[in-house]
């Protein structure tokens, strides 16, 4: 449910495990996710009022379907500084690292590298990240909607 705030967490560097492997509004699987969160230091986002509130202190819950809504109320819990670092995989949260020429030259459309041009490489998916215009269009969104109050 919460797929697109996922992926952006990870575009802010924050170390974000998606829960679409459990089913929803299922007693016995938000026990098993509440304590993997716990577990693992976690704290829960959730759209599910039920889960959030068996989550207690651990958990958030996020009533707006928005992105950019919810980001503002991560922001304003202080859980989050919403800010773009690029150093995180999207699709599967792996730490990226600096790409090697021979990746960038082998990526299918990586832009032209330009001077300044910043590559980077998640090396479980295999995939190319740069700064182009999806991470500069997400910067724009994250000033413009986020950080204006
Ligand atoms: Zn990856």
């Amino acid at each position: 449910m919460l797929g697109t705030l996922c992926r952006y967490l990870r575009f802010m560097g924050y170390d974000t495990e998606s829960a679409s492997g459990y089913r929803e509004g299922n007693t016995r699987e938000d026990t098993l996710l509440l304590k993997r969160a716990q577990g693992e230091g976690r704290v829960l986002l959730t759209m599910d009022r039920e889960l959030a509130r068996r989550g207690g202190e651990g958990a958030i819950l996020l009533e707006d379907r928005d992105v950019m809504e919810q980001l503002r109320v991560l922001t304003r819990t202080g859980l989050i500084v919403p800010a773009l670092r690029l150093n995180r995989c999207s699709l599967c949260n792996t730490l990226l690292r600096a790409a090697r020429e021979d990746e960038v030259s082998r990526a299918r459309h990586a832009p032209r590298s330009t001077p300044g041009m910043e590559f980077f490489w998640c090396p479980r998916c295999r995939k190319l990240y740069w700064q182009g215009s999806h991470g500069k269009d997400l910067e724009k969104r994250i000033k413009e909607n986020i950080l204006k109050d």
